[in-house]
């Protein structure tokens, strides 16, 4: 994908109301420093368009990004932050729950997980949430430089199985600069399909 332009457009607290044209849309996902905002940036080649947290408890917002003047990328609040109040969880649930029901056009969202861990119960319940939703799915194994390669095997079937999916998912490392062509190959096929 060769990326002529990847611009900010806004930022929404609720996806109601939006009055963005109705462009194919895909979403990305993932725990508080798992690497979302570095992947997205890496996709598009670009420095800082998204910033980069650092800071837990950021506002959660739902940001919008225009690519190529023909479809967006949104960058949705990353979850589970330690000592965040059951109040501000629910109302993070609601906002994706909505976002996934009733954003038009929506493709697919990558879900990242980082390829250390087992799947958190968060990240158990975001995978959960698609399902109920029927959205497409990609699932991306992110900071695979943190391991070898038979660590990074093992972690892979680990993650495969406790999401349930049905292929293992992408490898990605933004620190490496690798995984970046799967990953917008996969993102191609959902972008040219017309069902939606
Ligand atoms: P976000 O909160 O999910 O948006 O995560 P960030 O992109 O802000 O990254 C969180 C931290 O992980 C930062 O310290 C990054 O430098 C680091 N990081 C991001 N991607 C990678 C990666 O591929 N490999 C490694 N080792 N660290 C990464």
């Amino acid at each position: 994908m060769k990326i002529i332009s990847a611009e900010y457009i806004k930022s929404f607290t609720t996806v109601r109301n939006n009055d963005l044209p109705h462009l194919p849309a895909i979403a990305f996902s993932g725990r508080s420093n798992v690497g979302k905002s570095s992947l997205i940036n890496h996709l598009l080649l670009r420095k800082k368009l998204v910033k980069t947290s650092g800071t837990p408890g950021k506002t959660q917002l739902i940001n919008i990004f225009l690519i190529n003047s023909s479809f967006y990328f949104v960058d949705l609040p990353g979850y589970g932050f330690a000592n965040v109040p059951i109040r501000v969880k629910e109302q993070w649930k609601q906002m994706i729950e909505d976002f996934l029901q009733e954003w038009p056009n929506l493709r697919a969202t990558v879900q990242l997980v980082d390829i250390r861990h087992r799947p958190s119960r968060l990240d158990l319940d975001f995978r959960d949430l698609i399902k109920q939703t029927k959205q497409s799915h990609i699932t991306v194994a992110n900071k695979s430089d943190k391991l070898n390669k038979k660590g990074i095997s093992t972690q892979l079937k680990e993650i495969q199985k406790l999401l349930g999916l049905q292929k293992p998912p992408l490898l990605h490392s933004t620190l490496q600069k690798t995984g970046r062509e799967e990953l917008w190959t996969e993102i191609n096929s959902y972008l040219k399909t017309d069902s939606c």
